[in-house]
């Protein structure tokens, strides 16, 4: 099928409610400007390098999310412009998007990263860590962050059931989250779950933003240098 009837395919079932981000990581600029003719706007990548040479490449209404793990020494490169970093794992990189964000007068808009997953190997906060760092964080040393919500990934499985309970068990936690009196720095508006094999679920579980890739481009190729 073509990207352009992917999308539309996707469109009809993603509620307005709901922001698709098209995960382009590995997909070459051309790609990407396929999508864009269509009218996509929002775009997601995994590597750092990756994402600011494609914003150099790139219409610049393009909004950038970073979504894949990142590494401190990594922030400098997207800090100027990124729109929403989903992945953040730690207090210590809460800390330097902070500094890497006053350095470029911004406050950058970052989401949890919360371990659903029933298999281990997943970056991310247990949801007790998740509370305890909201209550607990110096969040008036963190004045160019912006929390907007949560982020996770479910199992790799087509157990629908796992699914469904992993992606209920995230929306748990962010409803509990929302009830408590949170610092100003942080807001629990967005909840960033699902992914090509599992966004309507995640839907059907509260999802606000979904994260898409391979359900657009096609399989990704093996991965290259950029
Ligand atoms: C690659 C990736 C996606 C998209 O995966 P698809 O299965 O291709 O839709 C979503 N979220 C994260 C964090 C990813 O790394």
């Amino acid at each position: 099928m073509s990207l352009e009837q992917n999308l539309a395919d996707l469109q009809k079932n993603i509620p307005s409610g709901c922001i698709l981000i098209a995960v382009s990581k590995t997909q070459p600029s051309e790609r990407i400007m396929e999508a864009y003719q269509c009218g996509q706007r929002v775009f997601g990548e995994n590597r750092a390098q990756e994402l600011a040479s494609k914003f150099e490449k790139l219409p610049t209404d393009i909004e950038w999310h970073m979504i894949g793990h990142l590494q401190s020494n990594k922030i400098k490169y997207i800090a100027p412009f990124v729109a929403l970093i989903h992945s953040v794992d730690s207090l210590k990189l809460l800390e330097e998007i902070n500094r890497q964000a006053k350095k470029v007068s911004r406050v950058i808009p970052v989401l949890l990263q919360v371990h659903i997953a029933e298999e281990t190997s997943k970056f991310g906060f247990s949801p007790d860590e998740i509370t305890d760092m909201v209550e607990s964080a110096a969040w008036s040393g963190l004045k160019n962050i912006q929390v907007r919500g949560l982020m996770g990934m479910a199992t790799f499985t087509d157990d629908e059931q796992q699914l469904r309970r992993e992606f209920k068990t995230l929306r748990s936690l962010f409803d509990q989250l929302k009830g408590l009196p949170l610092p100003q720095q942080v807001a629990m508006e967005e909840l960033s779950m699902g992914m090509s094999g599992d966004y309507k679920l995640a839907i059907e579980a509260g999802s606000t933003m979904v994260r898409v890739g391979t359900a657009i481009f096609g399989e990704r190729q093996p991965l290259k240098k950029v």
